[in-house]
């Protein structure tokens, strides 16, 4: 039950225009209460004062049935063409649609017409696109936090997936936070139980369990999935795609943090889970001076860097390179690896590349069972050799 304490109540009118329902009209200077009210509870959750409030386990146990569709959260900048890991969720999302004869939507900030990410969303079957009207450039923790616990509390779908990037490993749990609902974080696989609920499979104990996990009982159920872990299904289905604003959203004022400034990453260190072609290397590669050498390899062919966990911890590359369990999970079309074992934590994050080029001394690496072109030899000598061509070349 929504209460009303008029005694807190400072009449700065927000709770008016918040509210997604218009349920709220400032009267004489204090908000009165129609019938539109469907106890969301977003004005007691956006009161500065706490006028408005709200029991939690009210805002939190509402039926489940009214909890409709599949959402995904992309998280691109506008003009950017839809991340690789976007149209993967969409592809998950509408085969689980599908299933319950539901509707698939992309949640995105975005002004315009964003016509390009319309195509591409249509071809994995997306019935409509959200779009949360914000000029700010970047990602914004609270921003899309605010935004998206507003989208849920008037819409209310009854999965919402989130990519297991940066950002979005960020953003899932505030956001689950906020609507007091359930996040499975990393899975690897999602389908349906028997009674259609969100059945979420995710590595557990260093990946030798399984989990298998449910949130039978809050909506909206609410998952993060790897990159590159579920595959992308175009449709030649015709479907109508349709575009629309949160247009009760309002950004509020006071804001914890402020972008003062936007730096691109180099190329050799940016998103391994998009790159086209990653050089790893391993422990054979023996020191710091090989790594830098791999790095300049990479940057003269815009390949992404990768390293192995026991390269990682030597010090020879950061951390946020690592591939493999407990690292990021890639997918190129080349994967280039200099003295790497093959070990299964590494080969868990990189095996669905399409083509392995392996170098490594030892004829017995496991890395040689998974790879298309095996090169016995030297990692740093095969290395500088390749640098040396390189550099012969463009001279
Ligand atoms: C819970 C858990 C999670 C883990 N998560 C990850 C993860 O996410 N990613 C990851 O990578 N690892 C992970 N590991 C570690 C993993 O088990 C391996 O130890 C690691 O991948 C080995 O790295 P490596 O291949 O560089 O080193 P090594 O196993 O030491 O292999 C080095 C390879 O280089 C070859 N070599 C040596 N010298 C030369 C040379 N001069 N020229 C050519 N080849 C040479 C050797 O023959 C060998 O094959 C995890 C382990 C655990 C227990
Ligand atoms: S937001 Fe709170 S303080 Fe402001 S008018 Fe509404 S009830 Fe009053
Ligand atoms: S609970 Fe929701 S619908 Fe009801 S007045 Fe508050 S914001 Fe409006």
């Amino acid at each position: 039950m929504l209460e009303y304490k008029k005694e807190n109540c400072i009449n700065c009118g927000l709770c008016e225009k918040v509210c997604p329902f218009g349920a709220i009209e400032i009267k004489e200077g204090f908000p009165a209460i129609n019938d539109n009210c469907t106890e969301c509870g977003i004005c007691a959750q956006k009161c500065p004062v706490n006028a408005f409030h709200m029991e939690q386990d009210k805002i939190r146990n509402q039926r489940t049935e009214e909890y409709r569709g599949f959402w995904v959260i992309g998280l691109e900048k506008e003009g950017e063409p839809l991340n690789k890991v976007t149209l993967e969720l969409l592809s998950t999302a509408r085969k689980l649609a599908d299933e319950k004869k539901e509707k698939v939507t992309l949640l995105i900030k975005g002004f315009g017409e964003c016509e390009n990410w319309k195509r591409e969303a249509q071809r994995t079957g997306c019935d409509k696109i959200l779009l949360i009207p914000c000029e700010h450039p970047g990602y914004d923790a609270k921003l899309y936090t605010d935004a998206i616990e507003c989208a849920v509390r008037c819409f209310k779908p009854e999965a919402v997936l989130f990519p297991a990037t940066v950002n979005g490993r960020d953003l899932a749990p505030r956001v689950s936070g906020r609507i007091g609902t359930g996040l499975t974080a990393d899975c690897t696989g999602l389908s349906l139980d028997e009674n259609g609920d969100l059945l979420q499979v995710r590595p557990t104990y260093g990946g030798s369990v399984m989990a298998s996990i449910l949130t039978p009982e809050h909506r909206p159920q609410m998952a993060s999935v790897r990159p590159n872990v579920m595959e992308i299904h175009w449709t030649d289905e015709e479907r109508e795609i349709e575009t629309a604003y949160l247009e009760d959203f309002l950004p509020t004022a006071e804001d914890r943090v402020t972008l003062i400034e936007c730096l691109e990453k180099n190329n050799v260190f940016a998103d391994l889970t998009e790159a086209n072609i990653v050089i790893a290397g391993g422990y054979g590669l023996k020191n710091k001076e090989n790594f830098g050498r791999l790095f300049r390899l990479c940057d003269k062919l815009n390949a992404a860097a990768a390293a192995t966990r026991k390269a990682v911890d030597e010090g020879w590359a950061p951390a946020e390179i690592q591939v493999g369990q407990t690292g990021t999970t890639i997918a190129p079309d080349l994967y280039i690896a200099f003295g790497v074992s093959g070990a299964l934590q590494h080969t868990l994050g990189m095996k669905n590349a399409k083509k392995i080029i392996a170098v490594n001394h030892d004829p017995a690496a496991p890395i040689f069972d998974i790879c298309d072109v095996a090169i016995l030899g030297d990692a740093g000598e095969v290395l500088e050799e390749c640098c040396k061509i390189l550099e012969h070349k463009e001279a």
